[in-house]
């Protein structure tokens, strides 16, 4: 291995290690903003098609996290371990979560009601979302490049 940084990772995935060992860290590229949250912009089309779906059904979808860095991914682990009912489930961790890269989106849908109606309105349009989770919608695939 060389033991200087000769330019950025082949990959994205940060598999390329720094001299030192760690792990090289992925930063997403082009993030944009969408209604107070940072997401990529593949992304931004499906989250204004649910946007446009929840309307036509006189719902709203409250978009509360995209993108994340890796400290804000570690504070979430802490309340979960800590009991904070807002973090129901464990958080995936940071390598395999597509809000790592911004390819996925938590948002509260009001009323409660229509959650599962935008939940499969977003399987209809190709995002992956599941209802033990319903307030994650992410792309479907690895997520990044
Ligand atoms: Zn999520």
């Amino acid at each position: 291995m060389a033991d200087i940084w000769d330019g950025p990772p082949d990959v994205a995935d940060g598999s390329r290690p720094f001299p030192g060992g760690a792990p090289l860290p992925y930063v997403p590229q082009g993030l944009v903003r969408y209604r107070g949250i940072r997401i990529s912009p593949r992304l931004q089309g499906y989250l204004q098609r649910l946007d446009d779906y929840a309307a036509h059904i006189r719902a709203r979808i409250h978009w509360t996290s995209g993108y994340r860095t890796e400290l804000e991914q570690e504070e979430l682990q802490l309340r979960y371990e800590s009991g904070d009912p807002s973090v129901p489930f464990e958080p995936l961790p940071y390598e395999l979560s597509k809000h790592r890269t911004g390819d996925a989106a938590d948002g509260e849908t009001f009323p409660r009601e229509a959650t599962k109606t935008i939940g499969a309105y977003a399987i209809h349009i190709g995002l992956g979302w599941d209802s033990r989770e319903p307030w994650h919608f992410e792309l479907p695939g690895r997520g990044y490049p």
